[in-house]
Parts: C-alpha cells; structure tokens; sequence
C-alpha cells in the first residue's frame, strides 16, 4: 500500500484550521470526487475516500491529538475504539445537511412534495368549484411499471454489493460503509433499461387533478392534496400537492374578511331626503334605504350578503359606501332655489357642526380654489 498522505495536506488546511474550516475544505473535496460525478473513475473513489478519512479524524479531537502528535503510527499503534468504522453517508449528511440529500440514496425515498398556485374568481369563491388544474409532476413510468427494467429484460441483484445497497471497503485499519454505487443503494441492477423512461423507472408527465374548492376561501387559502406530488424512488411513497389559492380583484366588490365592500352614489337632494335605491351584491340587486340626513362616506350594511363564511352556513354584510354627487353647472332657477334654501336652513342648523351643506359648500370650495 503507497504511503498515506498527510490529513492536512489531504484537506489542503494548516494544521491549525478550525472546525469550519475542515468542514468547508472537506465539502470541496467530496463534490469534487463524489462516486456519482465520477463513474468507475479509481483514483477519484481513492481521493474520495482518502478525504473522509482526513475529515473523520481531523474532526474528532481524540483523533487528531493522537495524530499530531505520532501521526499515522499514532493512529495504527491505537487499541481497538479507533478506525471501527467510518460511515462515509454519515459524514456527507453531516457536511451537506439536507442541501445534497441526493448523495444518499436508500433503498426507496419518498417523493418530492409539489406546490402550486390557483387562481380563481371572487364569484368562484363565493360559490365553491369544482377545479381542475395541470400538474408537471414525476410518476412511476407506465412501460416499465416504474422497475425501470425494459419489459421481458429482468432486474437482477448488484453484484457489487450483493442486494445489500451498501458496501464496506477497507482502506488501512478503517472499514469504510457507503451507499453502492452502481445500484445507487438499491441492491438491484437492471440489464437492460427501459427506454420509456431510461431506467429510472420515473417519467415527468402533466397530470390533470381534481380538487373541491369550498365556498367562503379566501386568498392564502391552502389545499393539501396527500399523494399528489410525486412518485418515489424504488417505490417510496409519493409526496403531497398543495395547492395555494388566489382570489383575483374583483371590479366592483372589495373583501374585507367575509364583508364586501362596494359604494354607490346617490344625489344630494336623496341624501338630503332619504330614499330607497338598488344596491346589486355579487348574487344580485337588493334594496338599499338610505336615510334622511345620509352624509357623504356613511357606510350602509346590507346583513347576510357577503360572502359565505368557510364551513359554515353563514353569510358576512355587504358594506356600502355612500358618495353623494353634487350638482355641477346649475341653472339660474337651480341657483336662486338653493340660495333661498339656504337662507331658511341656516336658521334651523348649529353653526359649525360640520352638517351635509357644510361639506357640500366646502367641496364647492375646494373646487372654486383650483
Ligand atoms: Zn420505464
Ligand atoms: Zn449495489
């Protein structure tokens, strides 16, 4: 066996590199000379193994006083407790996290789960629908029944690691554990791959799903379809769709929760008098009164002609904002008429309560200024 290569060197840090930064080389190199990036490359798999090997002893402090001190001797001349084994999946889920979880592939993962967006109408809301929405997603393929094997070609057990899924190599006194690569951990190889899908026994298709959308949802509103998303590998369990929904704005109604707002105008003469007038909400024309004495931005409330309250058989208001019109271009008989009303009303009113005419006339100021 050559001569083993000095840990620091290996890791390309000073001998005195920190945690962080034995982490970080050691990162480096296992992207660098992963298995998977180098197929059936020897001296990748050797460098591969050689810089777990530095990271498992570098980073354990027993192990790398030992080494500091007598280097690898110091290590080989230790009793049993040392170089038991080292478990290269371990070390790569340690370093990567859940970042390159697709080092480590087991015997079957669950499918990814997918999210996706919906929109719908405020009146889809307000009735509930049935929808149905495309879906890009993995599926098991349908030519191979997902074994990834072309039909009537077999799938056999890897003989690199005999159907285990993974395989111990020795290397010096450590006993290295890692996923096989060549059934990626699978412990089966096909012979001859389906050519549907490659041998990965997975296609990409769009599928049509159905879902039920409640009356009363809101924007944010989310569905979680079990099962939807996409199919695992070697048979794992697929994961979930969920489905997030989007109330697009609606021209003529506001939702304040189950409250919808709309607004109207009357003339000043009605909200001066009172009236009765149509208000439509989103299921259609109701009767609004407006009472005598209404001022410019009252809000009205019409119960129970909202939206529907989610699961529930109750309905929020429809809130009416009232904006009054003021005449514009007035005649002379218009003109003289108001004047002479306005001579009676200041009698009857508090002066400076802020009355309707108050912010009529104000208005009409505010109009003369520009
Ligand atoms: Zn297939
Ligand atoms: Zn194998």
């Amino acid at each position: 066996m050559a001569q083993k290569r000095d840990y620091y060197d290996i890791l390309e840090v000073g001998r005195d590199a920190n945690e962080d930064e034995i982490k970080k080389a050691y990162r480096k190199l296992a992207i660098k000379y992963h298995p998977d990036k180098n197929p059936d490359d020897k001296e990748a798999e050797a460098k591969f193994i050689e810089a777990a090997e530095a990271y498992d002893v570098l980073l354990t402090p027993e192990k790398r006083q030992r080494y500091d001190q007598y280097g690898h001797a110091g290590l080989e001349g230790m009793s049993t407790g040392y170089g038991v084994g080292i478990n290269i999946d371990e070390i790569l889920n340690d370093v990567f996290g859940e970042m390159f979880g697709g080092f480590r592939r087991g015997r079957s993962r669950q499918g990814r789960s997918l999210q996706t967006n919906l929109e719908i109408t405020l009146e889809e809301a307000y009735t509930g629908k049935e929808a149905s929405i495309e879906v890009p997603r993995i599926e098991s393929c349908p030519e191979c029944e997902g074994s990834g094997a072309e039909k009537g070609s077999t799938v056999e057990t890897c003989p690199q690691c005999y159907g285990r899924g993974q395989v111990t190599q020795s290397q010096g006194f450590f006993t290295l554990q890692r996923t096989c690569h060549r059934c990626h951990g699978s412990g089966e190889v096909i012979q001859k791959p389906c050519r549907n899908c490659n041998g990965q026994g997975r296609v990409r298709v769009k599928r049509e799903v159905k879902l039920k959308i409640d009356k009363g949802v809101d924007t944010g509103f989310e569905y979680r379809l079990q099962g939807q998303g996409e199919v695992g590998a070697s048979g794992g369990v697929p994961g979930d769709l969920l489905v997030v929904l989007h109330v697009a704005p609606h021209d003529r109604f506001k939702r304040s929760g189950n409250d919808l707002i709309t607004s109207t105008k009357i003339s000043f003469v009605q909200a001066a008098l009172g009236c009765t007038i149509q208000v439509n909400s989103i299921d259609g024309p109701n009767q609004l009164v407006i009472p005598a004495g209404t001022q410019y931005g009252d809000q009205l409330r019409i119960q129970g002609k909202g939206m529907p309250r989610y699961r529930s058989s109750s309905f929020g208001d429809l809130v009416v904002h009232v904006g009054i019109e003021t005449p514009k271009n007035l005649n002379d008989e218009q003109r003289k008429l108001l004047e002479n009303f306005d001579e009676v009303y200041e009698d009857t009113q508090d002066s400076g309560n802020g009355g309707f005419w108050d912010k009529l006339f104000s208005l009409i100021d505010d109009k003369d200024k520009d």
